[in-house]
This record gives C-alpha cells, sequence and structure tokens, in this order.
C-alpha cells in the first residue's frame, strides 16, 4: 500500500480514529470511532493514515484515552475480519513506534520514515521493521475424529482447541508444524497442508493455518502447555474457539473430513 507519513492534525480529518498504546485500543461503546479530528480533541496531535476501512481513512493516533481503552479481541468475531486486521494494524503500529524509539545500534534517537513503517536511524543508518512473528496452528484428524487440546491459559474458560506455537529460527514452517505436534501431544502426523493464514496481533503473530492426519503414537500432553488433549468424534466437540478465528475454520475443515471418513473411509 501507499505509505502516509505521520503529521500534525488540522481538526478537519475525517474518519475512523485508531488511538492505541499498551497494545489496546480505545473502543468507546465498544466502536472504533468515527468522525473529525476536533470532535474527539485530536487537533494539533500526531497521527498517521493507515489504510482505508468501510470507505474511510483509518487513522492511527498513538495515545492513551483516560477510558474505553480495551483489548481488541472483542472486534474478532464473525465473517469479516476487516475491522479486526486493521484494529491490529493499529495496535502492532503503535507498539512498534514506542519500543523503537532508540537504535538498537548505536543508541541515537530515531525518526519514523516517510515512506514505509520503518524507524530509521540517520547516525548509522539502520532500517528497523515491525516485527511478525511466524506461528503455526494446525488441526489433526484421525479416522473421524479431531485432536483438541485444552492450553493452561484456556483452563478457565474450559476452552478446547487445536494445537498451536511459534516457527523457531531455521525451521520451515512444516517443521514446526511436526516438531510443534509432536512436543505437546506425542502424536507423529502426516499429509500437512496448507489452509490459510491470519494475522494475530497479541502481540504480533501472522499463524498459518494447515491440516494434517494422525500417522501414530499416544497421546501425552507436555503439562506445561496443555491440560489435557483428547481426540472428540466431531459430533461430540467440547466448546470451541468461536467463528472468525482461524482455529474454528480448522476445526470446521476437519469436521467435513471426518464426516467424509464415516461415509466413505479414508479412501
Ligand atoms: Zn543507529
Amino acid at each position: 500500500m501507499n505509505i502516509q507519513q505521520q503529521f500534525t492534525l488540522t481538526g478537519n480529518e475525517q474518519g475512523y480514529w485508531f488511538v492505541s498504546k499498551n497494545g489496546r485500543l480505545w473502543l468507546p461503546g465498544g466502536q472504533v470511532p468515527l468522525g473529525s479530528a476536533s470532535e474527539f480533541g485530536f487537533s494539533n496531535q500526531l497521527a498517521q493514515p493507515i489504510g482505508e476501512w468501510n470507505g474511510q481513512t483509518a487513522w492511527l493516533v498513538c495515545k492513551e484515552m483516560n477510558n474505553a481503552m480495551s483489548s481488541i479481541r472483542p472486534l474478532l468475531n464473525g465473517d469479516d475480519l476487516s475491522l479486526f486486521n486493521m484494529a491490529g494494524r493499529a495496535v502492532q503500529l503503535a507498539e512498534f513506534y514506542r519500543s523503537h524509539k532508540y537504535c538498537g545500534y548505536c543508541g541515537h534517537e530515531m525518526y519514523i520514515s516517510k515512506t514505509e513503517w520503518c524507524c530509521m536511524c540517520d547516525n548509522c543508518n539502520q532500517r528497523y521493521y515491525p516485527q511478525i512473528s511466524p506461528s503455526i496452528i494446525v488441526a489433526v484428524r484421525h479416522k473421524n475424529k479431531i485432536l483438541l487440546a485444552k492450553h493452561v491459559r484456556h483452563n478457565q474458560d474450559n476452552l478446547y482447541t487445536v494445537l498451536a506455537g511459534f516457527t523457531e529460527i531455521g525451521e520451515t514452517m512444516e517443521m514446526a508444524v511436526e516438531r510443534e505436534v509432536f512436543e505437546e501431544s506425542k502424536i507423529k502426523i502426516k499429509n500437512i497442508r496448507y489452509v490459510a493464514s491470519q494475522p494475530w496481533p497479541f502481540p504480533n503473530s501472522l499463524m498459518m493455518a494447515y491440516l494434517a492426519d494422525y500417522a501414530g503414537g499416544d497421546i501425552s500432553v507436555d503439562k506445561n502447555e496443555l491440560v489435557e488433549a483428547n481426540w472428540y468424534h466431531y459430533t461430540e466437540l467440547p466448546k470451541i474457539p468461536v467463528y472468525g478465528t482461524i482455529a474454528r475454520r480448522l476445526i470446521e475443515d476437519t469436521i467435513v473430513l471426518c464426516r467424509e471418513y464415516d461415509e466413505y473411509g479414508d479412501n
């Protein structure tokens, strides 16, 4: 996209206002506010257009409001993820600028590029780009059952989902898929197929989603990561992630394959 620089608002600018600090977004009434800069008191403040949403300019203002600062998770629902993705861009850019005020090589103060999303050091000419961490998420099927696990961090809400983890340095995505499944469950898999991706700004992942089939082994979970993991028949699923998440899409895709298995077997 055409990157536009940060500048001082006159007050007349119109659009959606993505106001972010500390990984949180200003969501008064649960909404991203629409209107002019002056009506929200942003005149004379720095802002940056970061794209378009719903036919309007999306503005990033890096600041903390004194109410309604929220996680962007409530924006993640249903089929249209464009608002969630724009909010993720805003939150991550705000954090990127906040954490890159000084050059990591020479300690000099940096400035924000006028031509790309990067911070630049005019002392040693180093450039820093926003960090995006690739990670994998994978649904594993065994005949007409799907492997679902309760993660330690989901123990309270009793949510079961597919396995996921970060890609390590020097690893392909496919290697990460195999390794994560084995580390977390001791299951061997085969037939790893790419499905889709989803930016996941908690704090800066890009999840690449895969389907895979069971190849061998008995479930034995890594208790640091998982409370439990089990094979679930597709008609008897526990509580699973909401629509809009890539985890839900993988589970839905696997349910289709489980049904086909019941009808036709594996061939
Ligand atoms: Zn430098």
